[in-house]
């Protein structure tokens, strides 16, 4: 059965995409069967997998909305063995119209039953919000990754997701867990950075991976060519890090031996 993991911070801008979509790339590359559900009307792991939203007629909405099967709203991306539920405009709307849906929390979490068996790993960007999509995403995820970028307002809202992870797991999904957390765009020559980096790590303890995000303008130019980090350029060191970061994690759910 695949694992399900959803990256979610309410925090904008803070490396939840980019940790998503080269975390997926990378376990592609390790011959997983790997599919990204784009959750944010943004749309930004969607182009930067290579597709133009405003061309895709069919997305996660039509399974959240009216209960298509995800397989039938699947793209296959330049990368091998990753595939791509994606987020168009009308996602956008989703968010309103869930509330009036029954299961409103549960839908996502219904449509992946079907799918689970058919990959290693579901990876679901989350948008910077903690609405239904959101909610969505938690409830039908077995674990959470919460990227957090090393600036000084870091922590800020940290403990309304903290809280919200913890109400899910109360009602809607027992078995969630607080996977891990990643720090973003660090730069370690900087005394804020590390000190929020220590913070950080007092917090959260063993939760934080050790493998480091730094500021890396290569894996900001990547997505305007619509490529993972591992085919726009395998060496810089924004690569290397999510290299050794995917490796981290593999060895950690791995090791549960679910
Ligand atoms: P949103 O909340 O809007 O969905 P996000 O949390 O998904 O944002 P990203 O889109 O991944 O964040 O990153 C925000 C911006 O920072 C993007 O322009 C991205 O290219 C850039 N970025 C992310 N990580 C890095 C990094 N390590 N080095 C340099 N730029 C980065
Ligand atoms: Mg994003």
């Amino acid at each position: 059965m695949g694992r399900v993991f959803c990256f979610s911070n309410q925090k904008g801008g803070v490396g939840k995409t980019t940790t998503c979509v080269n975390m997926a790339a990378y376990l592609a590359q390790a011959d997983k069967r790997v599919l990204l559900i784009d959750m944010d009307p943004q749309g930004n792991a969607t182009t930067g997998l290579g597709f133009s939203k405003g061309l895709i007629k069919k997305s996660v909405y039509n399974v959240l909305i009216d209960e298509e099967s995800v397989q039938d709203n699947i793209l296959i991306t330049e990368v091998d063995g990753l595939s791509l539920l994606p987020a168009n405009i009308d996602l956008a709307g989703a968010e309103v119209e869930l509330v009036y849906k029954k299961s409103r929390e549960k839908r996502l979490r219904a449509a992946l039953e079907k799918v689970r068996g058919q990959f290693d790993y579901i990876f679901i960007d989350c948008p910077p919000s903690l609405g239904l999509l959101t909610i969505n995403s938690l409830t039908a995820s077995d674990g959470v990754i919460i990227p957090i970028q090393s600036e000084y307002y870091a922590l800020e809202g940290l403990s309304q997701l903290m809280n919200t992870i913890t109400l899910v797991r109360q009602h809607l999904n027992k078995s969630l867990r607080l996977e891990g957390v990643v720090l973003t765009m660090y730069d370690g020559r900087s005394l804020i950075s590390r000190q929020i980096a220590g913070e950080i790590r007092k917090y959260f303890t063993k939760r934080l991976y050790e493998n480091v995000v730094p500021r890396n303008v290569r894996l900001a130019e990547a997505p305007s060519h619509g490529k993972p980090i591992t085919m726009h350029d395998s060496k810089c060191a924004g690569a290397r890090a999510y290299s050794a970061l995917t490796e981290e994690f593999l060895k950690k759910v791995e090791s549960k031996g679910e």
